[in-house]
């Protein structure tokens, strides 16, 4: 196909901010788009492969300036110039391919399967001369292009489409295209692109108009795949109301999640966002080798940490730099052991699970499972139409410093990517503060050039003393609350120094925040750090007299262990 043909969909895409407008665009598209162009799918939500794939095109502003000054002739200088007074490289591209003074003009057609395949040899480059290797393919491309073509390759180089389409617009356009927009088919094309991450597999099996089809494309292990997502309870009654007595009630274990695949010997990790995280957990591999019965299956856990001394479980944010560190990961290992508490199945020795009830996956998972207290073990459950003993349960939890519990219905399937009403959580009530602003970071990658953690201060007498980072509860895109652009022009004036990434402020911006709970901590100068702080407003009405003291936080922690530690 030609690339040309792709481009201008973008441009019409782009052209309208309504959803149903791009949906009825996508779809004729998709009536029309031919089985081997299929990997287009790809390119419309601005990758080269499947999502549940790793390998991005990750390429830098530099990089794309480089190659645009090659591809145009225009110098380096002009080109940086240009994109100061245009603000988007993309329109750098398209303005100086309009302009081109070489005379190379239109070498041959750009097609999308030349795009795709010099695109998908960017991440397989190592080593020395990777960068020129990578301009000469990204400059091949460019020189090729006409200016909108132009445009859309830059903002796909740099992972900026801007066009407004979300796997559900794709979801939509191909129920639309297929099976005149009816909602059952919507459903099941989502259920089939949450099992596969792969919006191309499914796009071949849509395109024969045949919902039974899609029962085809099916779990494999190895290939990660989306969670099953929780709502909230607002106590045991409204819980059990719900899902119907007995349910499973299980800790809310406040770690991370890592979905655990096993085909034969081969052992992976992922994380809910369906990054392979194997790497960074050599001793998780060991614990599923010798702890798991069975050739091949996937799990659902929970990784949490825990102090090796005096066993007690701490809280997710101090392990979570071992999902990102990938050095010294034997050094991390010992500082920062983890323990894996799994809770669901979702496939087992050659047969999904996922449309099993919830009671015969869980006794499932205590068949094959060797419990290994601070390894790898069952999660803590009972099964239980008692709200009393579902409490005592719950401050238990509490206790062991996990977050609450979670209430699951017996009878459920297992339903990737959904925010289901069979799961349930329950957490301490959340609990409000105004503090003031001291200090801020610089965010990176979509918060790039804003302040995007926010550093939190209460009062004792003259002074103010920290006692958390806020980042949840602002929002990127300007409607309902405030923006990190709106609160990072409000906090520069008041800058008093800067150091790398960190500045420090003047306190002057009162903020209402809620948490869940507040935990004794020696990182913040005030003594407390706030666990789960979330921002939910300015307080431009309030001055720092009015903003919570140290004593009244005291009186806060101790009030909180007598209500829900210990009750
Ligand atoms: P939340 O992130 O507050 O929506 O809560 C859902 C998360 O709780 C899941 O994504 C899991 O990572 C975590 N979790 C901890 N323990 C369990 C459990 N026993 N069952 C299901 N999810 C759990």
């Amino acid at each position: 196909m030609r690339y040309k043909k792709l481009a201008e969909l973008y441009q019409e895409l782009k052209s309208t901010t309504k959803r149903l407008e791009k949906i009825k665009i996508l779809s004729k598209f998709l009536e029309y788009l031919h089985k081997e162009d299929r990997d287009v799918m790809y390119l419309l939500l601005g990758d080269i492969y499947p999502e549940y794939d790793e390998r991005r095109i990750g390429i830098s502003h530099q990089l794309a300036i480089k190659s645009i000054s090659k591809a145009t002739g225009i110098e380096l200088k002009q080109v940086v110039k240009e994109w100061k007074s245009l603000g988007d490289l993309g329109r750098v591209a398209e303005k100086l391919t309009l302009n081109k003074k070489q005379s190379t003009l239109h070498n041959y057609i750009l097609t999308t399967e030349k795009v795709l395949e010099n695109l998908r040899k960017l991440p397989e480059l190592e080593g020395k001369g990777t960068v020129n290797k990578k301009l000469a393919l990204i400059t091949e491309l460019l020189t090729s292009a006409s200016p909108i073509e132009a445009l859309y390759l830059v903002r796909t180089l740099i992972g900026d489409l801007r066009i407004g389409v979300k796997e559900s617009t794709i979801r939509e356009s191909m129920s639309k295209a297929f099976f005149d927009g009816d909602k059952e088919a919507s459903k099941k094309i989502q259920g089939t692109i949450d099992k596969s991450n792969d919006l191309a597999a499914v796009f071949d099996v849509v395109k024969k108009g045949k919902l039974k089809e899609l029962k085809k494309i099916s779990l494999e292990v190895g290939k990660p795949i989306k969670a099953m997502l929780a709502q909230k309870a607002k106590d045991f009654k409204d819980g059990f109301k719900k899902l119907g007595k007995p349910c499973a009630v299980e800790y809310k274990y406040d770690g991370f999640r890592l979905i655990i695949h096993k085909k034969n010997k081969n052992i992976l990790l992922f994380t809910r966002c369906l990054e392979n995280v194997t790497k960074q957990f050599p001793e998780v591999v060991g614990y599923i080798q010798k702890y798991v019965q069975g050739k091949s299956f996937i799990l659902d856990s929970e990784a949490v940490g825990f102090d090796r001394k005096t066993k007690e479980y701490k809280p997710f944010q101090e392990i979570s730099q071992r999902i990102r560190r990938k050095y010294n990961i034997e050094k991390l290992q010992k500082e920062l052991p983890i323990e894996i508490n799994v809770f669901d199945i979702i496939y087992y020795n050659g047969k999904s699970q996922l449309n099993e009830p919830f009671k015969k996956r869980t006794a499932l998972i205590k068949k094959i499972i060797k419990n290994n207290p601070y390894k790898i073990i069952c999660a803590k459950q009972i099964i239980i139409g008692n709200e009393e003993r579902a409490k005592e349960f719950y401050k238990k939890a509490l206790k062991e410093n996990q977050e609450g519990v979670m209430m699951k219905n017996l009878e459920a399937i297992y339903k990737p990517g959904s925010r289901v009403g069979h799961m349930l959580k329950i957490k301490p009530e959340e609990r409000d503060l105004d503090l003031v602003i001291t200090g801020a970071e610089y965010g990176t990658g979509k918060r790039k050039g804003w302040l995007s953690s926010f550093v939190l201060s209460c009062k004792d007498k003259n002074k103010f003393l920290e006692i958390g980072k806020v980042g949840t509860g602002i929002k990127e895109k300007s409607g309902q609350g405030i923006t990190f652009d709106e609160l990072t022009k409000k906090l520069i004036p008041l800058i008093t120094k800067e150091k790398g990434k960190t500045v420090y402020i003047k306190p002057k911006i009162v903020v209402a925040v809620i948490y869940q709970e507040i935990q004794k901590s020696p990182n913040y100068a005030s003594g407390f750090a706030l666990r789960f702080p979330r921002f939910t407003a300015l307080r431009p009405d309030k001055s720092l007299r009015d903003i919570n003291t140290l004593d009244e936080i005291k009186e806060d922690f101790k009030k909180q262990k007598r209500n829900y530690r210990y009750g």
